[in-house]
């Protein structure tokens, strides 16, 4: 060790030893930061304390992984290294490498394993430096966006970062399409696992950009799992999901959980193993981490027998996955942070006939300031469930209030899970109750609930009563429909042609939960009775816009816009007709710059469809936050999210939607416009998704339709004009949320 990095060494072990024996507190993170400012290569001065090491790294269950692993390598007698704390960038590893050094004489022939959680970003600090002999790659899902920008810059990082350490042998996912695009770049050895077979266990409505990694044609599944995960091939150029090298089969789910047989490869084909395992934890997402964990635990040297074991003892940490006894009746809590995560508890609570719940979403820097994603959590497969109690709480709980209230589920906003617990004392006490909240929500619901099931049964929190169904009628839009219906206006909204919204390609554009904007319109069109429904129309389908009365599409990443700038243009006159025939479409973002004449990306050029007289250049960073504008349709600013690295300017001939409130947001940050208004299109780059909060947009879009249609001598449409007013407290509720955020 050089002399800095003996002195990093010790100044971190004198700032460990204050914040035990001085201060009672535990390390965290402040030795490897002490540690790292005196020496940045300290990581790789210490590497060498470890015989071996596995670094994690994925969106979805790095922490469970992790801690398996070091529990099977502890179970076989080696010495493990880990960042258990859950600190997952450089000063938590460079911690626990610190805490091993101070145990630096180790036991004779005693072997000594790093294992260590790592965020997906700072895989290229950790690995030049590490050279861990191996790394596990467990999924990408979309997950604070604001930070990471989109997919494709965390799979740069990642394959960054494993280039940097070509001989360390990566264990990933190899039915994640988006994990194998990273193996098939990166010089290392690998070992691919997944699940033989389709499971049919749980089911799942969002995906990430299922496209070929090669040639970007839409993938083909034999089976899908959920989100992107699957046995797939391109039609196109052959490319598919690797032959697995470890793989989950005969996978079942009983009342008791999962189980599974594992193959797990050996150094030579007899020393291959056939597993049989079980977990009590559900979620076929726990599958794929204890194939990842027992794949690295057995390639760095722990014994496969005692895997079992492993998972029987397993206690997820945190209040991750955990049964309380609070209030008089079981509590299930769990952390879920993006959108395919959520949705593995939404269809959890379904599968256990949950009916009781409370769903907590804060916005804090380490969640992720843009909270659109939960319009991508299927919240709608809850709505019929009956006697359904749902509560809301934390920073945005009006966001999530008006999404339950467009999956018409009725949620009150609670102060914390007590108050919720206290809401549903009447409730019979078998029902369970299921507690879900995001990232720096998930704690004060856990000291909750470790508070109450110690303290027993008495509960101070008031509770909130169900709204009476007398009040509901003026309370809550969602009751209004039942209030119009009874008043016989549903009846009046004669519409022989139900009002036909067109959801362009909804699987390759959708990346802030854009299609919510489709829910939103089709629910406020249901509640004033007016017949409407959603066509999504998918890559590849023939877009026949004859009867359409409302196109909305989405944003999307970069490569998705290259996978779909193609099928776009095919659509060019047909789209141009409709447009400059006064047809109501909006778009966002990434299709938004579609529309426009080109979209420069570097040295590559997206042709556009020139409907709008723009162009867009991707710039230095990204225009990121929360916005509002100022436009001619409403006395009230338009709210929303945007994230994106291209800019746009429009011609003169164009006229932006309106103007940014917040100065560098919009269009290109420096003319202050947002969006364009052309003829009935909106183009804009707002998220949210764009009309969640802003009803009187959504509103606008509706009523130019059914104008539309009366200018060509529809009376029936005619008859529904002006718009019957909704409440919609709710909505604006969470645009004043919105607004306070502003910078
Ligand atoms: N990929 C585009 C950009 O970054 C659009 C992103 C989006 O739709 N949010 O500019």
């Amino acid at each position: 060790m050089s002399i800095t990095s003996n002195i990093a060494t010790t100044a971190a072990g004198i700032a460990r030893w204050g914040l035990r024996s001085v201060l009672h507190r535990s390390g965290g993170a402040l030795p490897g930061k002490i540690g790292l400012a005196i020496d940045p290569e300290l990581i790789a001065h210490l590497a060498d304390l470890l015989d071996a090491s596995v670094v994690v790294t994925g969106t979805n269950g790095k922490t469970t992984t992790t801690n398996l692993i070091a529990d099977a390598v502890s179970a076989s007698g080696l010495t493990c290294v880990c960042n258990r704390a859950g600190n997952n960038m450089e000063t938590g590893i460079a911690g626990a490498l610190l805490e091993a050094g101070s145990a630096r004489r180790r036991t004779a022939g005693a072997v000594r394993v790093g294992v260590f959680e790592c965020d997906e970003l700072y895989t290229t600090r950790v690995l030049p430096r590490l050279k861990p002999t191996h790394f596990v790659l467990l999924n990408l899902f979309r997950d604070q966006l604001d930070r990471y920008g989109e997919i494709d810059r965390t799979q740069d990082a990642i394959a960054a970062a494993l280039a940097s350490s070509p001989e360390t042998v990566l264990v990933f996912n190899a039915d994640d399409p988006l994990c194998t695009a990273i193996a098939d770049r990166v010089p290392n050895p690998r070992v691919a696992f997944g699940i033989q077979g389709a499971t049919g266990t749980e089911t799942s409505r969002m995906a990430e950009s299922r496209f070929c990694a090669k040639c970007n044609a839409a993938l083909e599944y034999e089976y899908l799992q959920y989100g992107q995960l699957g046995a797939y091939r391109c039609p196109a150029c052959g490319w598919e999901r690797p032959e697995l090298a470890a793989w989950a089969h005969d996978v079942s789910l009983s009342e008791g959980g999962y189980s599974f047989s594992l193959h797990l490869p050996g150094r030579t084909a007899e020393q291959d193993r056939e597993l049989a395992l079980s977990t009590a934890y559900n979620g076929l997402y726990m599958v794929y981490n204890i194939m990842a964990a027992c794949t690295a635990a057995g390639a760095l040297g722990a014994d496969p027998s005692r895997f079992q074991n492993v998972l029987d003892a397993y206690v997820p940490t945190g209040g991750r996955m955990t049964r309380w006894r609070a209030m008089g009746r079981t509590v299930a809590s769990d952390l879920a942070k993006n959108p395919v995560g959520f949705d593995r508890q939404i269809q959890q609570i379904k599968a256990s006939d949950g009916r009781l719940m409370a769903f907590f979403l804060n916005d804090a820097e380490a969640d992720g300031r843009d909270v659109s994603w939960i319009w991508d959590v299927d919240f709608e497969c809850l709505a019929e469930t009956p006697g359904i109690r749902a509560f809301v709480g934390g920073s945005r709980a009006n966001d999530l209030q008006v999404r339950l209230k467009y999956a018409e589920i009725d949620a009150q906003i609670v102060e914390n899970v007590e108050q919720a617990l206290a809401s549903v004392a009447a409730e019979p006490s078998e029902d369970d109750f299921f507690a879900v909240a995001n990232y720096t929500a998930f704690p004060p619901v856990v000291a909750d609930l470790k508070r109450l099931s110690s303290e027993g049964v008495n509960a101070t929190a008031t509770p909130i009563e169900p709204t009476a169904p007398g009040e509901r009628a003026t309370a809550t839009a969602d009751t209004q429909t039942t209030a119009l219906a009874d008043e016989g206006h549903a009846v009046s909204a004669v519409l022989d042609r139900p009002l036909r919204i067109v959801h362009l390609y909804p699987d390759a554009l959708n990346l802030y939960g854009d299609g919510g904007n489709a829910m939103v319109v089709e629910r406020r069109c249901a509640w004033r009775g007016i017949p409407a429904q959603i066509d999504d129309v998918h890559m590849g389908d023939e877009l026949d816009l004859a009867t359409a009365d409302i196109i909305l599409i989405g944003g999307g990443a970069d490569r998705d816009q290259l996978a779909v700038a193609h099928e776009l243009r095919s659509q060019r006159d047909t789209l141009g007709a409709y447009v400059e025939d006064d047809g109501v479409m909006l778009a966002i973002c990434g299709s938004y710059q579609l529309l426009c004449r080109s979209y420069y990306m570097g040295d590559d050029k997206i042709e556009g469809l020139g409907i709008i007289a723009a162009d867009t250049v991707r710039g230095d960073g990204r225009l990121t936050g929360n916005v509002a504008v100022k436009t001619e349709f409403s006395n009230d600013p338009f709210v929303g999210f945007e994230n994106h690295g291209g800019r746009t300017f429009l011609d003169e001939v164009e006229h932006p939607l309106g103007v940014s409130v917040v100065p560098g947001t919009g269009n290109n940050g420096q003319d202050g416009f947002e969006g364009c208004l052309h003829r009935n299109l909106i183009g804009t780059y707002l998220h949210g998704p764009a009309l969640s909060k802003n009803p009187d947009l959504a509103d606008w879009l509706i009523g130019r339709a059914l104008e539309r249609r009366r200018s060509a001598g529809d009376a029936q449409a005619a008859a529904l004009l002006p718009l019957s007013p909704l409440n919609d407290d709710r909505e604006l509720s969470a645009r004043a949320v919105a607004m306070g955020l502003l910078p």
